[in-house]
């Protein structure tokens, strides 16, 4: 069956990142209506989209019995309002990450979408993407013996010409930890993916281009529950490099994920090199969604997951600003 999705925000991630995979997926989702307040925009990629209606205000996409679902792509600010207005009205949701910009209001989605009988699904595309599944079943594996140590290393350059950059929200950003919360709770979505939940950890932050807002570097260290520490290092200020990296320390060999490749080096063997799909996981989130829709299985990117990614990231934060570790208690 397929689903009639309400579209509500039409800027860069509607644009580069859905659209193509909704396209890739049309015996699966159709376009019902689109949402964004400018008439322009709304009207453009209404057209973008193959004609279908377009409205200025989200309250008037929930009211439609034509839509079973929204895909929500709006500044995180409004997250929280949105996704709670949309499952009140019995809608599905899917919502762009970060699940909400404050932990109490993401406490409350959580537990609105735990009491609904729609689907509720971050659309955290680091869990779906497959070079970190492929990363997480060889280290399920035991190829390497268990894991204990990872290092991991994103640089990017999101100067005054990066599109990114030039979106009024991030860079006047209303929520704690500006790029370093927006991009870096991806980071999180992947590591909790591969190596469950985080324990504790620590942080270091700076802001090196001014132009991006509170900070758009930073150090976090981080123990998981089951004893693997992590050192994630992220910068969106890097002239020259560009890097998206892992490399994982296990008890008998190691492996680095690259964006293309996994290479893995057991103990006493030789270096075998996997390669992994381009994908970034767009298309198979959406897969998810329509699957959890269709047959009531449970997402794998649900919004408990999507809270507990923005608490480790919220809270290394936090450490940063306050210079003292933090802890997260255990379930
Ligand atoms: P963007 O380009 O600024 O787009 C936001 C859209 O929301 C615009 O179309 C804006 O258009 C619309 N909007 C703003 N306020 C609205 C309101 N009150 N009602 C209806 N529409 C409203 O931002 P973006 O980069 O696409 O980011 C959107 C979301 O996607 C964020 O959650 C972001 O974190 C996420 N994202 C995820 C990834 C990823 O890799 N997973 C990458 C990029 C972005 P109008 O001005 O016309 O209203």
């Amino acid at each position: 069956v397929k689903i009639r999705l309400g579209i509500i925000g039409t800027g860069i991630a509607a644009h580069q990142l859905h659209l193509p995979a909704l396209r890739e997926l049309s015996d699966k989702y159709e376009i019902a209506v689109v949402c964004s307040r400018n008439e322009e925009r709304a009207s453009a990629y209404a057209k973008l989209v193959g004609g279908v209606p377009y409205v200025l205000d989200y309250r008037d996409v929930l009211k439609r019995s034509d839509v079973d679902a929204v895909d929500i792509m709006l500044p995180i600010e409004l997250n929280y309002q949105v996704a709670r207005d949309a499952l009140k009205a019995g809608k599905h949701v899917v919502v762009e990450k970060p699940l909400a910009t404050s932990l109490a209001d993401a406490r409350r989605l959580v537990a609105l979408a735990e009491a609904s009988p729609k689907v509720a699904m971050l659309a955290e595309n680091f869990r779906y993407r497959p070079a970190y599944l492929m990363a997480k079943s060889i280290v399920d594996s035991g190829q390497i013996g268990e894991p204990r140590s990872v290092v991991v290393i994103v640089a990017a350059l999101m100067d005054e010409n990066n599109e990114y950059a030039q979106t009024t929200w991030r860079i006047h950003h209303k929520y704690p930890g500006g790029f370093v919360t927006d991009a870096g709770v991806h980071q999180i979505g992947a590591l909790r993916t591969i190596f469950g939940d985080i324990e504790s950890g620590f942080g270091y932050t700076q802001q090196i281009n001014p132009a991006l807002g509170e900070m758009d570097t930073a150090h976090m260290v981080f123990r998981t529950r089951r004893g693997v520490d992590i050192s994630l290092q992220m910068s969106f200020s890097v002239h020259g490099h560009s890097e998206d990296r892992l490399l994982i320390m296990g008890t008998r060999g190691s492996m680095a994920v690259n964006p293309d490749r996994i290479g893995v080096l057991p103990d006493g063997g030789e270096l075998k090199y996997y390669p992994t799909p381009k994908s970034m996981g767009y298309r198979e989130e959406f897969e998810d969604f329509h699957l959890a829709v269709s047959t009531g299985s449970k997402p794998l990117s649900s919004f408990l997951e999507g809270y507990k990614d923005l608490e480790v990231i919220l809270k290394a934060v936090q450490a940063s600003q306050q210079g003292r570790p933090f802890r997260i208690a255990a379930d």
